[in-house]
């Protein structure tokens, strides 16, 4: 579903993607860990053309990333992105926030995107929330309300981009949970974080980055018990 190939992407003088080869297949569960600054953000971006590469392709259900107009916001409604800051509307209602972009984007009807809200609302675990404004809620509860809504484009893909990182310890499982239910059901994924516990439980492939290249690409039991490379031994001794 997802497919780069020979992607190489700098910043100024920062190689910051080094000849990245990922594919992941549709309804796998890619998980992507490494240190600070090893470009995994900008990899999650390269993918729904947030970022634009200097060489290499990127394709997304056999076909190479559009560059503007209305094949890009179709892209990006397949492709949702989940971020570590929630990015709610904080004059918005939670339903509102689950339906704009539906009346929007997919063009629904007012009273559609407002039922299909309350029936992702109600698959995230807050259906009793509906009319809450952002601020009301925890910070667990409003990254659900952000998965809500990405789910409510009804994507192919879904990109997360440390999801958990900003939330207090007793908040990211609600979140985790969410996810977890999520691979099961399927969906493709691609997920930055540094919950081991999820890789582990869910990942189909744990992808290990360094320096902007892609250092290890394998089954999370078989990165977690036996690395190969130096790099990866060295992250992991730090984290685990
Ligand atoms: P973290 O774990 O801290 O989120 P990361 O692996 O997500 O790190 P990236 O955010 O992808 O790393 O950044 C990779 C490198 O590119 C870093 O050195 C970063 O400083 C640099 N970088 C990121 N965005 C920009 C930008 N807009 N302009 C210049 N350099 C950037
Ligand atoms: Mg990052």
């Amino acid at each position: 579903l997802i497919e780069l190939r020979d992607v190489n992407k700098y910043y100024g003088e920062l190689h910051v993607l080094r000849d990245i080869n990922l594919t992941v297949g549709t309804g796998e569960v890619v998980v992507v860990i490494g240190p600070s600054g090893s470009g995994k953000s900008t990899l999650c971006r390269t993918i729904n053309r947030l970022e634009d590469i200097h060489s290499g392709t990127v394709a997304f259900d056999g076909r190479p990333l559009p560059a503007e107009g209305r094949a890009l916001a179709r892209l990006r409604a397949e492709v949702g992105m989940v971020f570590q800051s929630f990015n709610l509307f904080a004059h918005r209602t939670v339903l509102q926030n689950v339906s704009l972009a539906q009346v929007k984007v997919r063009r629904r009807g007012r009273g559609e995107a407002d039922r299909r809200s309350r029936e992702l609302l109600d698959r995230v675990g807050l259906l009793a929330h509906a009319d809450k404004y952002p601020v009301q809620l925890s910070g667990g509860q409003q990254q659900r309300v952000a998965i809500a809504r990405a789910l409510a484009m009804e994507p192919k893909a879904l990109l997360f981009d440390e999801p958990t990182s900003a939330l207090d310890p007793e908040m990211i499982n609600e979140v985790l949970e969410v996810m977890r239910q999520l691979a099961r059901d399927g969906m493709t994924m691609v997920v930055v974080t540094h919950e081991m516990g999820f890789a582990r439980a869910s990942a189909h492939r744990v992808v290990f980055m360094a320096d902007g290249g892609i250092v290890e690409d394998r089954a999370p039991e078989e990165f977690f018990t036996s690395p190969r490379s130096e790099r990866a031994k060295d992250f992991l001794s730090k984290i685990l």
